[in-house]
């Protein structure tokens, strides 16, 4: 069993010092025993000398430094982290109920990224305005030219994370603000904010940063977005009921505060009728599949949710998935042998398990509790003694009608996924991926490029990205769960419409694009 430890009070850290804040503050657990391992609360914290001190300090500080200075300043973060890498992995496993695994893929994707912005940076020479594209000639006479320039916002950046990834999210977003010259404010979810504070401790510690330039809030947000304006932006990652709302805040409409929201999504993936049992592709299909729903113990945005199958063949596939994930030992998340640990905390679990009854009413159980045609629930579980913790046991459904309303509407965000019967075709495919309105990712395993063509050109409207998985990828293919930073991360519709990452067009959310008209030297020398 994991071990237990003292109760720590996280701090928040605004105005460029550490505070405890007022009040108990809420707990934080470990998911594995229940145990309270930390507090949190932003009781008394004052939202908008947060806001001020960052816009003020933080602001100026970052824009009076080139791309490639800022870089170096990504490239301070992420080494930062990877000298307490190993502190991070322990806290991610204690408040997170992360495995090793799931703990280095929050951990390292945040070092990667940090990297990834940094190299980006070296190659960009530009001023304080960045060219978006050449100059277009807009008369009669080659002088008179248009150009569009960014300009980094002259506000703050608050980032809103979820409970899911705190390392991974707090990195992705304040690399790309950082490196656009706008100050953050970054708030974890607070029932696994142990991570983020640790991140953003270390990174304080080590004077990586100008002051002002990385503040952070470790409990709830109170009324700082009312106190945003029109040169702030507003990055949300949850729940798309907590988007919405967010969305609807008064301040924001009124400032036209830039907002992105990535929220809900019910991933599919596809298995073309072309795929043999036993092939490359279809084992490729099992393996990810079924990693996909296992990893995070399902808790990631990116994971299958929906399994589209060739009616022909699903009574396999059905069989060969549930052969997989009786591989993944389920239990204690410190256990070197353990694949998959507990659910965040304890509304998650309840949510989680009255989301498989809810999707029960037009399903059947393929996989659950640990055996074929099982009960949902815990499960055997390795290194767990009596019936504390949050576990559920990973669960494969099989719904008869592809078109079952909720099969597409509902996000389970935990270990279950369903398997969805469809006529083989990529038009039919991309019809029933399209019934979930809008995803962040999706995949298409097969070696047809008619089938694999005509499914991403139904589904794209629907997909921010297409993971294609095919023979002669199946040896490099990381799996459709993992967020590149060169590549854009986001959905439409329930996924939330937003767009972040994908190298430099990350940068365009941070930055005012601005279009100027006149000489042609004078506009080329703005650039320099
Ligand atoms: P959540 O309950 O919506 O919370 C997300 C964040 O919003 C947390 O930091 C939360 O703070 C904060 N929050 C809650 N109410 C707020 C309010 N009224 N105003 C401002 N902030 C507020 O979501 P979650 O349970 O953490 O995460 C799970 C959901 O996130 C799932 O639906 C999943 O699909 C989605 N998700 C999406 C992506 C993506 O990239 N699209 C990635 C990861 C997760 P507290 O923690 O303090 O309540």
């Amino acid at each position: 069993m994991a071990e237990s430890v003292a109760v720590e009070r996280l701090e928040s850290h605004v105005c460029g010092a550490w505070t405890a804040a007022d009040g108990e503050g809420r707990p934080l657990h470990n998911p594995t025993t229940g145990e309270v391992v930390a507090t949190a609360t932003t009781a008394g914290v004052d939202y908008a000398a947060c806001l001020a001190y960052a816009r003020d300090t933080g602001g100026p500080a970052l824009r009076a430094m080139t791309y490639s200075e800022r870089g170096q300043l990504l490239q301070g973060m992420a080494d930062a982290l990877h000298g307490v890498r190993d502190e991070l992995i322990g806290i991610a496993i204690t408040n997170g109920g992360n495995t090793r695994g799931d703990a280095k893929f929050d951990i390292d994707g945040a070092m990667f990224t940090l990297a990834h912005y940094a190299k980006l940076a070296e190659g960009m020479d530009a001023g304080a305005l960045l060219a978006d594209g050449d100059a277009i000639r807009l008369g009669r006479s080659p002088r008179f030219v248009g150009q569009h320039v960014f300009a980094p916002r002259l506000g703050v950046a608050v980032h809103i994370n979820a409970f899911n990834f705190p390392a991974w999210g707090f990195a992705e977003k304040a690399a790309v603000a950082l490196l656009a010259g706008m100050p953050v404010v970054t708030k974890p979810g607070t029932s696994s904010a142990a991570l983020a504070v640790a991140c953003v401790k270390r990174i304080v510690d080590e004077g990586v940063l100008p002051a002002g330039a990385l503040s952070l809030l470790t409990g709830s947000v109170g009324d700082l977005l009312d106190h945003l304006g029109p040169q702030d932006v507003l990055a949300f990652t949850g729940s798309a009921d907590t988007g919405c709302l967010i969305r609807s805040t008064e301040a924001l409409l009124r400032g036209s505060v830039r907002v992105s929201v990535e929220a809900d999504s019910l991933n599919a993936c596809v298995l073309g009728a072309d795929v043999e049992p036993e092939s490359a592709t279809w084992d490729m299909f099992v393996r990810e599949t079924a990693r996909e729903m296992t990893q995070k113990a399902g808790q990631k945005c990116t994971a299958t949710r929906r399994i589209l199958v060739p009616e022909a063949v699903i009574d396999l596939v059905g069989e060969a998935l549930a052969e997989e994930l009786a591989r993944t030992r389920v239990g204690d998340p410190s256990l070197r042998e353990v694949r998959m640990g507990p659910l965040a905390t304890e509304g998650q679990l309840s949510d989680v398990m009255a989301g498989i009854e809810r999707l029960q009413a037009c399903t059947t159980v393929v996989y659950a509790g640990g055996e074929a045609g099982g009960t949902p629930g815990r499960g055997p579980l390795v290194g767990i003694e009596g019936d504390g913790g949050w576990f559920v046991s990973p669960t494969l459904l099989r719904a008869a009608d592809s078109d079952a309303a909720d099969i597409h509407a509902f996000e389970i965000f935990g270990p279950v996924a369903t398997l969805l019967p469809f006529d083989g075709s990529g038009a039919e495919a991309a019809r029933i991926i399209g019934l979930g309105q809008g995803c962040l990712v999706s995949s298409i395993y097969s070696d047809d490029a008619g089938f694999i063509g005509d499914t991403v050109r139904g589904a794209s409207p629907w997909l921010g990205r297409i993971h294609i998985g095919s023979a002669k990828v199946a040896e490099h293919s990381p799996g459709p769960g993992g967020v590149n930073p060169a590549l854009i991360h986001g959905g439409p519709g329930r996924a939330g419409g937003g767009e972040e990452l994908g190298g430099p067009r990350g940068l365009a959310f941070y930055m005012q694009r601005t279009a100027l008209q006149g000489d042609q030297p004078l506009l080329a020398g703005l650039l320099d």
